[in-house]
């Protein structure tokens, strides 16, 4: 079968907003932080320290003609500073009515939060939480900062348990095979589970103590692995590929 192929966010949204430079996540595998790095706006060590960019805290946002991501470079952390110019952004963008697919790698206390201030906002909201791998040995290693399995999985079942849309993206996965991970995220999933290979691999300075997981998570995205993933899950309704894995499946 064929898919239709767009790139990048484009994937999920049609605009993206951000308020903070830099994430305290700290994920080895981030294209912001290499984005950042690349064109002189961060280094590897400015990049966890989260600013809040204050233009964006009173913009007031016209109605988009589209689903509008929040945030796409940045996280919602549960630093006070942070997590308030999140919410008062996020504020502005549902008020006028927007479609908003907040995305995020989700602590407990700041999905309470989201679900207190926006339950009216209920129908507007889908809840995309990354939750990569169901090992939390893993998901230390790379994603240093971002909360464990369990408050991620907390999560996204309050949510469910609220009447919230709730989605998942397992990009990158983690673990050489996803489908247990799939089955525990199903119940309390209400729309879509994406899943799709790591697109960016440090290459430069990897400590020796590290290259073992470099190469486990080089080889677990080879064809004959992503083939396998595809053909296990194919046929579950919610699954969604992405598109840089179906590119290397040739199914692009
Ligand atoms: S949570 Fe997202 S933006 Fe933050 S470091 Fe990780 S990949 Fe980058």
């Amino acid at each position: 079968m064929k898919h239709k192929i767009t790139s990048g966010t484009k994937e999920w949204a049609d605009y993206n907003i951000n308020c903070i430079k830099g994430c305290s996540n700290d994920c080895r595998y981030c294209y912001a932080k290499l984005m950042a790095k690349r064109f002189g706006r961060a280094t590897e060590e400015t990049w966890k320290k989260m600013t809040i960019n204050k233009d964006i805290l009173d913009k007031k946002f016209r109605k988009f003609h589209g689903r509008v991501m929040f945030p796409s470079s940045h996280d919602i952390t549960d630093d006070p500073d942070i997590l308030n110019a999140c919410l008062k952004v996020l504020r502005n963008v549902l008020i006028t009515e927007n479609e908003v697919l907040i995305t995020t790698k989700p602590c407990l206390s700041v999905t309470k939060e989201i679900l207190q201030n926006f339950s009216s906002y209920k129908e507007n909201i889908q809840f995309r939480f990354t939750i990569t791998s169901n090992n939390n040995e893993i998901l230390s290693f790379w994603e240093p900062n971002a909360p464990q399995f369990e408050e991620r999985m907390d999560s996204l079942i309050l949510s469910y348990k609220n009447g919230f849309k709730t989605s998942v993206s397992i990009e990158p996965f983690l673990d050489e095979d996803p489908v247990m991970l799939v089955n525990k995220l199903l119940p309390y999933v209400t729309e879509s589970i994406w899943i799709g290979p790591m697109n960016h691999m440090p290459k430069k300075n990897i400590s020796p103590e590290n290259i073992n997981e470099y190469d486990r998570i080089r080889r677990i995205k080879e064809y004959d692995n992503l083939k396998k993933i595809y053909d296990e899950l194919v046929d579950v309704s919610k699954i969604r590929f992405k598109d840089s894995m179906l590119i290397k499946l040739g199914l692009a």
